[in-house]
Parts: structure tokens; C-alpha cells; sequence
């Protein structure tokens, strides 16, 4: 292949595009990165507060995080890795439980003693004795949750759990995506979330290092204007110049995408009617911790949130001035009533909400609270969508895809970004060395 031959335009600087560069680059090719904005990351990026950088969304890994971890060794900073023992709290009917053990669900008194033994054997069930989830993704997890448990114990535990990740689109969500999701999480031991020393913007700086000095393209503020593909050439339009490539990934969400498509591309688009859920949180930096658990799930019309999530239970707070980030989050679609809410309305619902729920929370405290919303998230599964999940390639073009919309079953995090654009980049390799 000669120097044209190997040039790919990677679309988008959130780890999926910085990630999708890392494997063109192992695989001989020459990727440029175009990211939009002025800073890398994605939904993952940072925000500034009184020169410390903190994270816009609250993030964590996981210990079966395999392909993430995998990729912090191979850049050599896997020891930049903290991991700490986490837990999981649930504030119903003013009362706050832990929803970690088999002893906290006998404690759960928001349940009677018959549900809380259900709640238990469901449990087990899903987590321990069914190890294949795959005909759940024709079964709405809604019926299947409602068959698992009872209608009580759905109503009390698992509704507000579902909204909490799709809002008000839960009727539509497969069975598989809950199983996935729970099998991944929990896998029967403490739970143990990890974070690493100067956070995913250092990980994303990292990475966008390594890119460099192999010879790729990083480009910020590089919007990515129009994209066409005329057989093995592939045109994108940024900032009025058009450049040409042997190929392209894209990792933007798929309305951008759209957005952005043309020609016999557009036509070839999969996922026309695929919605996503976007997100809404205000990010209240305080001196004092609040919570004893890193997520709260919250029912309680005094909080207008649909839970709570303290990331400084795993960001050892000394690393960042000796603060605490708790996140007053609402998942929701632009357009609802949460997501459009004004900064100061929002502002002032976390400081009253946080007030009202914990007697020892003090305005006084806070340094800050930043409000931030992000359109596309999460995609909205629907049931059978492991048949409508998109192939790396679209079409017979030379754009390929690595984008959340491919995460299915599993949840959309930084570990399946990794793990799509290793797969993406192997079948585009495929094809273009064929
Ligand atoms: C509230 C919240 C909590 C989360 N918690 C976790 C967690 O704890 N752990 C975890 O692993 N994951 C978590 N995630 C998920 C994780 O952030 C995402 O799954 C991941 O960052 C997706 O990365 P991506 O690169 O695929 O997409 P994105 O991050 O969406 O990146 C797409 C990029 O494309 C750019 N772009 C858009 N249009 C164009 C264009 N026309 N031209 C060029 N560039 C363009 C965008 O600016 C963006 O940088 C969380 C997400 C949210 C919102």
C-alpha cells in the first residue's frame, strides 16, 4: 500500500476515535483524528474549576473492564490505577438503604419480608443460574422483570433502576440488555470501581501522544462537515477543504452521522429511527463528603433527581484539592422537561435536594455546582436488537462504524469503545488489504 492507500479519517476524539487510531496504527495504516470540539474525551472530557480538572460526567472502571485495562498496559500506564471498594445505597419512602449484600435486602423493609425473599431468589437467578441471556433480547425487560420478581418489587426497585438509564422509554428496553448488565456489575463480589491518576484526560492525552509520535493526526476543532464515499476513495469535508482517504470510522453518535452523510453513504445508513438518551447532571464540588455509598438511586419528590453519585469514593479526593464531586444526575431526553430546565433552576434543585435529604449538608460547603447535558448517550434499545445492530462496515462503502449504537448488550462505557474499535479497525484491515 502506498502513503494514500493507508490514510484513514477517524471522525470523533472521544476514546472510541483516540482508540480506533491506536489499532489503525498497529495495523500499518495512518489515522487522522478529527475531533470537533477543543478538547478530547467525548462524553468523557473535563471542565475546569478553580484551575483543578474535574470530570464533566462521573467515571469509573470496572475490574472486568478487560480491554480497557488491556490498553492501559500496552501504553504503559496501568499503574497509574487506584482501586477502591464501592457501594450501592437506594433512598426510598425518606429512608436510606444499602443495596449491596444479602443482608442489606433482608434489611430493605421499603419491601415486605415475602417480597424481600422473592427479591433474593430473582437475584440468584439471574446472576447465578442463568448463564446464557440470548433469547432475553426478543423480551421486554419490563415483562420479564415484572415475571422475575413480582409486580411490587418491579414497581419499588426495578422501574426507578430503568429510569434512571432510559428515562421514560424503558417499555422498549430487550431483557438481554438487563441481564448483560447485571451479570457484568456485580459478578456475586464487592464491588471494586477503579480510577487512574490524572483521570480520562490523561488517559485520552496519553493516548493522543502515542498517535503522534507513530506518525498519526490529532486535529481539535476540526468539525467534520460533509462525508462521501465514491468506491475506494472516501471525501470529508472539514472547514472547507476537502481531503481524501482510503477509508473512514466514524464514532459519532448516529444522527450526527447522518447529519453529516452524503450521497450513496446517506442511503446506506443503518439505524434511521434509532433514539438515544441523553443526560442532564449538575456537578456540585463541596468540601465535605456527603454519602457513605458511590451511587444513590433516589425516589423522593424533594430531590428532582433520579440519584446521586459521589465519585470521589474511588478519586482519592487529595488528588483534586482535597474536594468531593457528587453528581445530581437525570437521564432524559432533549426536549423533556429535566433536560431542559434552566442552569439556575437545576443549580438550585441540587443544592435544596442534597439539603433536604442529608441533614449535614451545608450551601456553605460548596465551592461550585456546574450544570452540563449531553444529547446522545445512550441509544434506546429496543427488543431484537442484536439483529439490528450495525456491521463494522456500512454498506459497500469504505466507512466503517465504531459507535455506541454497536454496544449491545452491553452498556455503553469506555471498556466497549475499546473493544469496538479493535474489531472495527480488524474487519476494515480485512477489506482493504482483500
Ligand atoms: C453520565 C455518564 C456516566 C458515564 N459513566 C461511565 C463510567 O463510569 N465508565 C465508563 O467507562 N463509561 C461511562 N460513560 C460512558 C462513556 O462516557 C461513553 O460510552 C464513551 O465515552 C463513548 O465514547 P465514544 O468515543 O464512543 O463517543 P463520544 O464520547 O460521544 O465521542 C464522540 C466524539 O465525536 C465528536 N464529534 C461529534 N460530531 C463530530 C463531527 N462532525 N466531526 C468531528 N467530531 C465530532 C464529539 O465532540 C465527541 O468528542 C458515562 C457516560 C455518561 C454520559
Amino acid at each position: 500500500m502506498n502513503a494514500a492507500e493507508k490514510r484513514v479519517a477517524v471522525l470523533g476524539g472521544g476514546i472510541g476515535g483516540l482508540a480506533s487510531a491506536h489499532y489503525l496504527l498497529n495495523a500499518g495504516f495512518t489515522p487522522v483524528v478529527f475531533e470537533a470540539t477543543d478538547r478530547l474525551g467525548g462524553l468523557a472530557t473535563w471542565f475546569d474549576h478553580r484551575g483543578v480538572h474535574l470530570d464533566r460526567w462521573y467515571h469509573v472502571i470496572l475490574d472486568t473492564d478487560a480491554d480497557l485495562c488491556g490498553l492501559l498496559a500496552e501504553l504503559g500506564i496501568g499503574d497509574r490505577l487506584v482501586w477502591r471498594e464501592t457501594g450501592m445505597g437506594f433512598r426510598l419512602g425518606g429512608k436510606l438503604y444499602g443495596f449491596n449484600s444479602p443482608l442489606d435486602l433482608l434489611r430493605f423493609r421499603a419491601l415486605s419480608l415475602a417480597d424481600r425473599i422473592r427479591t433474593g431468589i430473582g437475584a440468584a437467578y439471574i446472576t447465578k443460574i442463568k448463564k446464557n441471556g440470548l433469547d432475553l433480547d426478543a423480551v421486554y425487560a419490563c415483562d420479564w422483570l415484572r415475571r422475575v420478581f413480582g409486580r411490587r418489587v418491579f414497581a419499588r426497585i426495578w422501574e426507578p433502576l430503568l429510569r434512571a438509564k432510559f428515562g421514560d422509554r424503558i417499555d422498549t428496553v430487550p431483557a438481554y440488555w438487563v441481564w448483560n448488565t447485571l451479570n457484568r456489575e456485580k459478578h456475586g463480589g464487592q464491588e471494586v470501581k477503579g480510577y487512574l491518576r490524572g483521570g480520562y484526560e490523561g488517559f485520552a492525552d496519553t493516548l493522543r501522544d502515542a498517535i503522534v509520535a507513530r506518525g498519526g493526526e490529532v486535529r481539535l476543532l476540526s468539525p467534520v462537515a460533509a462525508l462521501e464515499a465514491n468506491g475506494a476513495v472516501v471525501r470529508a469535508d472539514v472547514g472547507g477543504d476537502n481531503e481524501t482517504f482510503a477509508a473512514a470510522i466514524s464514532t459519532l453518535p448516529m444522527p450526527r452521522l447522518r447529519a453529516i452523510s452524503r450521497g450513496a453513504l446517506a442511503n446506506e445508513l443503518p439505524l434511521a429511527d434509532l433514539h438515544y438518551q441523553g443526560c442532564m447532571n449538575a456537578v456540585v464540588v463541596s468540601r465535605r463528603r456527603l454519602e457513605r455509598f458511590y451511587w444513590t438511586i433516589v425516589v423522593d419528590p424533594a430531590f428532582p433527581f433520579q440519584g446521586i453519585v459521589e465519585t470521589t469514593h474511588v478519586i482519592p479526593s487529595e488528588w483534586i484539592g482535597d474536594r468531593h464531586l457528587i453528581y445530581c444526575l437525570n437521564y432524559c431526553e432533549p426536549g423533556s422537561e429535566p433536560y431542559e430546565r434552566s442552569d439556575e433552576l437545576v443549580e438550585r434543585q441540587a443544592l435544596d435536594g442534597l439539603a433536604a435529604l442529608y441533614p449535614g449538608f451545608r450551601a456553605a460547603d460548596v465551592e461550585d455546582v456546574y450544570v452540563f447535558r449531553a444529547p446522545h448517550v445512550e441509544p434506546v434499545w429496543t427488543v431484537g436488537y442484536l439483529h439490528e445492530r450495525p456491521a463494522p462496515r456500512i454498506g459497500t462503502s469504505r466507512v466503517y462504524l465504531s459507535t455506541t449504537a454497536q454496544a449491545y448488550p452491553r452498556v455503553t462505557a469506555w471498556n466497549t469503545s475499546i473493544g469496538l474499535a479493535r474489531d472495527t479497525v480488524a474487519a476494515l484491515a480485512r477489506d482493504l488489504s482483500s
